[in-house]
């Protein structure tokens, strides 16, 4: 049974889809302005590991990912960079792509950018407003938290400092102002040339509509799983459950789940100090995207992480073991394949059911990734693992272990034989065994090339 953390109610709880075995995950994409640094891209592997547990658990998923193009951000960026809106977040919204590939992140089903949206949130707005959630002013629309019995549910807020009838129109702010937020901005002379005409009025949306009304599109409401950094606790998360909810009177999302920060030599990461990396810069210094995936692992998802390029380093000399390990099984394998060796067989059979139920029970107690390396490490050491079990695991870990590269491999000795065989049955124009010979070679996963002068070669494949 996967159980998992639940930040609505603070506690673990057994995973129960709404609709039997089909699960509704949305998580907060990226705000298409930058590079995702390293902090970012901390709370989309752990989306990814969620994603992948949920399939182990041979869940299906529909997982559908915002991607932020129009906010505060993001124009103010574009105008900096002397660019379209549109032109400028292409850009950043495919470098992102190429960065949650490189880390081995599942494709979510859906990338639903925020202005593809505009007419559904400009409605669910004028309902708010319809429902007295919402009201006008100076042509931005504003939502009403006092008339929202349940607001500050999902942060806990504290509103005894709140001031009467205070409003916020950026787009982010802290926990220690609740205020009236904005569900849709009215078009200033700083935002340029870009507005949408609507039936609000010329303006934008604000941000937290965004996922309210893509979610409540593409999944339904309620749906199941919304998942984010814990930095969109307050006032995201906190905003888009009131939307929704007053909207269509019916709860939001059954789990909320959410991953703690990355620190940097224990400082929160910042341009100032130094200490603000991307993928790109990781790579730059030759790191393996991989091995960064892998020290995410090491840590728990609701923990803090601090990263340090020591730690990063050790991270990548623990994936070039795991993957000497991998060659090695897999060699293993195709030795075994050829000896047929059915009772050794049977004998590892029995310990890797037991290394599979640890491996399950570890990433099913919300999804401990550290205990299950732990269990991968462990039953490497005991010699209690075989290749195909490993890349089982590689399933949930996405370590890109069914690509461990071969180029270390030799000719295994029973090849060797074989090739060997195969020479004298050529020179003894035996067609029909040399066949048979290089049936067998292929059955190890090698093939045989012959040249021209008669030699043979062969090629793992
Ligand atoms: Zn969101």
């Amino acid at each position: 049974m996967l159980k998992i953390y639940n930040t609505l109610t603070r506690k673990k709880e057994n995973f129960v889809p709404l609709k039997k075995n089909n699960v509704g995950l949305y998580t907060c994409g990226p705000t298409v302005y930058n590079y995702a640094h390293i902090g970012n891209l901390r709370s989309y592997v752990f989306e990814d590991i969620l994603k992948r547990v949920l399939l182990f658990n041979k869940y299906k998923v529909k997982h559908v990912m915002n991607i932020t193009d129009i906010d505060d951000k993001t124009i103010r960026a574009s105008q900096e960079a002397n660019q379209t809106l549109k032109k400028f977040t292409a850009t950043y919204t495919l470098a992102f792509k190429e960065d949650a590939k490189k880390l081995n992140i599942l494709s979510p089903g859906k990338y639903a950018p925020a202005t593809n949206y505009i007419k559904p949130m400009t409605a669910l707005t004028q309902k708010l407003i319809k429902n007295g959630f919402a009201y006008e002013k100076d042509g931005s629309v504003y939502f009403n938290i006092k008339k929202f019995k349940n607001y500050g549910k999902l942060a806990r807020l504290n509103f005894s400092g709140m001031k009467a009838g205070a409003r916020v129109d950026v787009d982010n702010y802290e926990k220690e102002n609740p205020a009236d937020f904005v569900l849709w901005k009215a078009w200033t002379p700083k935002d340029g040339p870009v507005f949408w005409q609507t039936p609000l009025g010329k303006g934008r949306p604000g941000w937290h509509i965004e996922c309210s009304v893509i979610s409540m599109k593409e999944l339904g409401q309620p749906f199941d799983i919304h998942a984010g950094g814990v930095d969109l606790i307050f006032p995201h998360h906190e905003n888009e459950i009131a939307q929704s909810e007053a909207a269509l009177n019916k709860p939001f999302v059954k789990y909320w789940l959410h991953g703690e920060h990355l620190l940097v030599n224990n400082q929160k990461m910042a341009k100032s100090l130094n200490n603000f990396f991307t993928l790109r810069d990781l790579i730059t210094r030759h790191f393996n995207p991989l091995a960064f995936r892998y020290l995410l692992l090491t840590t728990h998802y609701r923990s803090k992480l601090n990263f340090t390029l020591e730690a990063l380093e050790a991270a990548e000399r623990g994936l070039e073991h795991l993957h000497d390990v991998v060659r090695k099984l897999k060699q293993e394998k195709k030795i075994n394949n050829k000896n047929r060796e059915i009772d050794g067989d049977n004998k590892m059979g029995d310990k890797r059911y037991e290394i599979r139920d640890k491996f399950l029970e570890a990433i099913n107690d919300d999804l401990d990734t550290p205990g299950a390396l732990a269990i991968v490490w462990e039953a490497i050491k005991n010699n209690l693992i075989d290749y195909k079990t490993l890349l089982t695991f590689d399933k949930v870990l996405g370590l890109g272990l069914d690509k461990a590269k071969t180029k270390k491999t030799k000719i295994p000795v029973v090849v060797q034989k074989l090739l060997n065989a195969r020479a004298i049955a050529r020179a003894e124009k035996d067609w029909k065994e040399s066949d048979r010979l290089r049936e067998e070679i292929k059955k190890i996963e090698f093939e045989v090339q012959d040249s021209a002068d008669g030699g043979q070669t062969v090629v793992e494949l």
